[in-house]
Parts: C-alpha cells; structure tokens; sequence
C-alpha cells in the first residue's frame, strides 16, 4: 500500500510552465515585458471563471485568503467572528490574525456546523467564518438565509471543497467571500498558495490593496473597475502576501484537470465507503443529494465508543499500515486539533461537539492509491473495527 501523505506529481505541462518561468525570471507579480499579462493575472481570470466569480485574488496561502477576507469585510480587533468549532488551526489562526476572537458553533453528526447552534449565537457576531471542515457542507441554503437574516456577512473557507458545489452553486460562492489553498495537501498543488473570489466591489479592492499591489492594481484582471481603489487605496495597508508567477504556472494546468481529478477522487472515496457501510459499531457520514463533494479524505464515527477501544483499533489498523486520524485524543496530533486545542482564544465547553469529535475517526484519500488500495483498505478497518467491536459488546 501507498503512503497516505504522498501525492501525485506535478504533471508535465506544468513543469514545462515553471521551468519557462525561470527561465525568463520575472518570477514577481507585477514584473512582466510589455504588453505580457503575468501567470499570477491569467490564473486569478481562471480561477474567477472556474467557480463562477466577478473577481479572485491570488495569494500566498489558504490562512492569508482567509485573514485578508476578514479585514477586508472590515472586521477588527477585539471583534467575536463566529467559526467551526470542528475545523483546522489556519481558521482560528486567520481570526487571532487580525486580533478578532472566535465565537465557536457546534458541529453536527454530520460533520456539519449546527444551524441551531448557529442560529442561537447570530447576534454575537456581525461575521461568519465558515469552513467547509473535510468537504463536508450542510445545507447552505438555510445557513445563508439564517445569516441573511440577521445581517452576518458569510466568508467560507473552502481549503477542502474546491471543486464542489451545492445545489450547482460551487462552494465559495454563497456567501460574500470564497477562500481556498493551494498547498500540497489540497485539491491542486503550489506547495503554498491561495485564492480569495468575491463579487463585491469593494471587498475586492481591498483584498488587491491588502495582498500587497502597491499602486499597481490596474494590473490586475480579475479586479473591480478602477473607480473602485479611488478612496480605499489611501486607507487600506499594504500586508504582502502576494501569489508569484511561479507558483501561478505551477497551478495553470492543474485547474484545467480539476474535473478529472474530483472524478478520481470520488472513485476512491466510493470504494471506501461501500467497504465500511454496514460494519458493526461503525457510522458512514451520509452525503446529501444537494451536495457535490470531493472526496480527498473520508471520515466516520465509532459513536460512544470507549478511549482504549479507539486507541486499539488506530494502532491495529497502523500495524496493518493503514493511517488513521482521530480528532477525539486528549492531545492534538498533527492535523488533529480541536477548538480546545487552540488556548491563545478562549472556548467554553462544547459538550455536543467533544460527544462527536470523540469518536472521530479521519483518513486521507490520496490519488497515489489505486481502487485496489482502497477495497483493501475498507477491508482492513471493516475487519479491525469488527474484531474490537465484538469484544467489547
Ligand atoms: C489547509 C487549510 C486551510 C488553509 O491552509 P493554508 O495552509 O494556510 O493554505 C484552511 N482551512 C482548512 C480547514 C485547512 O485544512
């Protein structure tokens, strides 16, 4: 079997971009000949056109999208933003950035934030940082009519849904903002990188001001008309964190096989969930039809399992080389951190969210493995999770 934190390549054309890059060396932005257009401009074009968006800004990672989309729908320090309470330390990172504090909503047994929780806390925040945890949406319509409703702007963080969509609308288009990364463990691969899309005037003007285009924004092409810079060009700092030419080249040619390889991704992820459907003490996380995911992790429950049963079946499946995450460990490990993890920000109790993070079980679904890899490793957890389960019932 594969390793789980191994991806694919890069694929050779865009290689070829990169290399023609260096090559010529205007590796920054706004270092182009006459009359060329710099891969970082064509890519935020591209990437506008691809999820359906007025305009897109390309910057160095998926947590910068993210910061920069807070400041730019004015958020401040001292302000509550409400976020995930299930979700990855680049989210609170991005609210801690900009000296805002989150104000944490539950999460769902599917994996979802929880609309009542939500619902219930509305009048704390005037923003709303969503992060579609693992690609897994809830229903975006009722979220966006409940924030609609009481004037909380929606910035999504899509670092685990590009390339998905719901009810056809792509994720990162219901609310004001749509951030993304680009980073290697991410739907296409920069090493670092990300993207912010709104169709908001002035929030895209901001974030071109934010990311760092000195007095050159009429560079860009995915941007606001220039009237839009007449006043908030004065007003707005200069926090670079531009994307390169580079890493534009590198991307390019990965957009245009994203299709492909959501389709790629979801075979695997199919095999695997058909393997652990119906096992004993184990729970799918159901897909809603509204939904169109990609399926580059997968995630199930052992629901009121005990600790040590957990930690049996993560250490027999790991001997059987198969790489579980669980977000239910007292510490976080890698990838694995929680809302409590994060002390720089206070988070009262969240009794419902740690009854599901507790039985948490995560796994990567990288493309290096073949639908073989993945029968056999539906097998594998199919087949430890029964022996502990029996034992233990
Ligand atoms: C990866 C990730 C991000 C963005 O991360 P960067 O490493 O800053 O590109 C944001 N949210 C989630 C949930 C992520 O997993």
């Amino acid at each position: 079997m594969g390793s789980f934190t191994q991806q694919e390549p890069i694929p050779e054309d865009a290689i070829e971009a990169a290399v023609a890059v260096m090559r010529h060396g205007r590796l920054h932005r706004y270092n182009t000949a006459s009359g060329e257009i710099a891969e970082a401009t064509l890519l935020e074009q591209e990437f506008a056109a691809f999820v359906g968006a007025k305009y897109c800004v390309a910057v160095a990672s998926g947590g910068y999208a993210m910061a920069t989309a807070l400041r730019a729908v004015g958020v401040q320090a001292g302000d509550n933003v409400l976020s995930n309470a299930f979700t990855l330390a680049p989210v609170p990172g991005a609210i801690a950035a900009v000296g805002a504090k989150p104000v944490y909503v539950d999460v769902t047994e599917d994996l979802v934030i929880d609309l009542e929780d939500l619902a219930a806390k509305l009048g704390r925040a005037q923003v709303l940082l969503l992060s579609h945890m693992r690609g897994h949406m809830c229903d975006m319509d009722a979220l966006m009519a409940l924030c609609d409703g009481a004037g909380v702007r929606v910035i999504e963080d899509c670092a685990h849904t590009m390339g998905a969509a719901w009810n056809d609308v792509p994720s990162g288009r219901h609310g004001a903002v749509g951030c993304y990364s680009c980073q290697t463990y991410k739907h296409i691969n920069a090493g670092e990188g990300g993207f912010l899309v709104t169709d908001d005037d002035d929030i895209a003007a901001r974030a071109i001001m934010l990311s760092g285009s000195y007095m050159l924004y009429d560079r860009h092409l995915a941007a606001p008309p220039p009237e839009a810079f007449d006043q908030i060009r004065y007003e707005t700092p200069n926090i670079s964190g531009r994307m390169d030419n580079l890493r534009a080249a590198l991307l390019r040619p990965q957009l245009r096989t994203l299709p492909d390889q959501v389709a790629r991704w979801n075979e695997r992820y199919t095999e695997i969930e058909a393997g652990l459907r119906n096992t004993p003490g184990l729970s799918v996380i159901e897909r809603t039809v509204q939904e169109r995911y990609v399926g580059s992790s997968i995630q199930f429950l052992l629901k009121d399992w005990l600790r040590p049963q957990i930690e049996e079946v993560l250490a027999r499946c790991l001997s059987r080389g198969v790489e579980l995450k669980w977000f239910g460990a007292a510490d976080p490990v890698g990838f694995t951190s929680r809302y409590d993890s994060w002390r720089y920000a206070p988070a009262p109790a969240m009794p419902k969210s740690d009854a599901v993070l507790a039985g948490l079980i995560d796994m990567r679904v990288p493309l290096t493995f073949s639908r073989d890899d993945c029968r056999l490793i539906a097998r594998i957890i199919r087949e430890t999770v029964g022996t502990v389960y029996q034992r233990a019932t």
